[in-house]
């Protein structure tokens, strides 16, 4: 079959490799859409973390946001069908640790990641997946159902955090999980949802997905805006998708008494300098949020029921060739690129 592989720094190759077999717990899946992310730009240029500490070694294949469909059974598939249209998760679990037990396999200290590690991505024609990481996706596009992956990171924090009816809710960065987050907010039912970034454009497509109001914290007065928009109030819930360390100021400048803040942003170890006071008395809660463990059936139905879209964030459909080109276009932002999505 072809596949990109990632041979070496900005070396990915388009290139005839082994078709994969399936193992007796594995189903054998066609690929019809996989979306480039920010992480597959790292691993690209070999600086994401995993490749710096030696876990990934090169070379592999990467794709960890895809769908398709199901065409060989491993022994044990019998959840799955002949045509069924999956996705598959990132963090393939031991199933056996005493994290993977508790449901926090993203956690496991043995755990594959798809794309990096063990697990191989889905920038191919095929992939054999363990049928305990795959999810049925019934009546999604394929290039929507691709971004299943990113809609459960943005609905970690919107659980973790608790967001409610009452909630003036701020998300802080417009990119695809600030996006997903603007939704799965709304779908949990937050009063108002203020979107905060820098760039119009994006920030005009949270308008378009249900964002009560935006803030351009280049040209805006943060502070007087959420004031504004939340009549004095200020924000209940921070759902952090900016990954920059300006964005702490200006999160710890907007906060109401209580508020939570989920944190899904990697800020590549840049160091915010943190007054902790105000946190203390205002018994402000913070939540670490890795992935979307456990949320794919959720995100899934959010999708099925439409109250999560990933139309408006897809701009550009390439063929799984125009890898290096997709990576490019992603990473530079050509013509207001958002989501590049490649197929097979
Ligand atoms: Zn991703
Ligand atoms: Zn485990």
């Amino acid at each position: 079959m072809k596949a990109i592989r990632i041979h070496g720094p900005k070396d990915a190759r388009y290139e005839e490799v082994p078709m994969p077999k399936p193992g007796p717990d594995d189903v054998l899946v066609r690929i019809r859409a996989t979306g480039i992310c920010a992480t597959d730009i790292e691993l690209y240029d070999g600086t994401m973390f995993y490749i710096t500490n030696g876990m990934t070694r090169r070379p592999f294949i990467p794709g960890h946001e895809w769908s398709g469909d199901v065409i060989e059974l491993g022994a044990n598939a019998l959840e799955f069908s002949l045509g069924d249209r999956v996705v598959g998760e990132c963090s393939i679990g031991c199933r056996q640790c005493a994290y993977c037990r508790r449901g926090w396999y993203h956690l496991c200290p043995d755990r594959g990641e798809t794309g990096f590690l063990k697990q191989a991505g889905a920038f191919a024609e095929y992939v054999a997946f363990p049928r305990f990481f795959l999810h049925k996706c019934d009546g999604l596009a394929y290039d929507s159902a691709a971004f299943i992956e990113p809609t459960g990171v943005a609905l970690n924090p919107t659980r973790q955090t608790r967001v409610s009816p009452e909630d003036y809710v701020a998300v802080m960065g417009p990119g695809p999980i600030g996006l997903f987050a603007v939704q799965t907010a709304k779908a949990y039912g937050a009063r108002k949802v203020i979107l905060a970034g820098r760039s119009d454009g994006r920030l005009a497509v949270g308008k378009q997905l249900g964002a009560d109001a935006t803030i351009n914290v280049k040209t805006e007065n943060l502070v007087e805006k959420v004031r504004e928009a939340t009549a004095g109030h200020m924000i209940d819930v921070v759902i952090e998708a900016a990954g920059k360390k300006e964005v702490w100021p200006d999160i710890v400048s907007i906060l109401a008494p209580r508020a939570r803040i989920g944190m899904t942003g990697l800020f590549a170890g840049a160091k915010c300098e943190v007054d902790f006071d105000p946190l203390v008395v205002n018994e402000v809660q913070l939540f670490g949020c890795l992935g979307g463990p456990s949320l794919w059936p959720e995100a899934i139905s959010l999708h099925q029921s439409g109250k999560v879209t990933a139309a408006p964030l897809i701009t550009h459909r390439l063929p799984l060739a125009d890898f290096a080109k997709g990576i490019e276009i992603s990473r530079n932002r050509v013509q207001n690129a958002i989501k590049v999505v490649l197929q097979p």
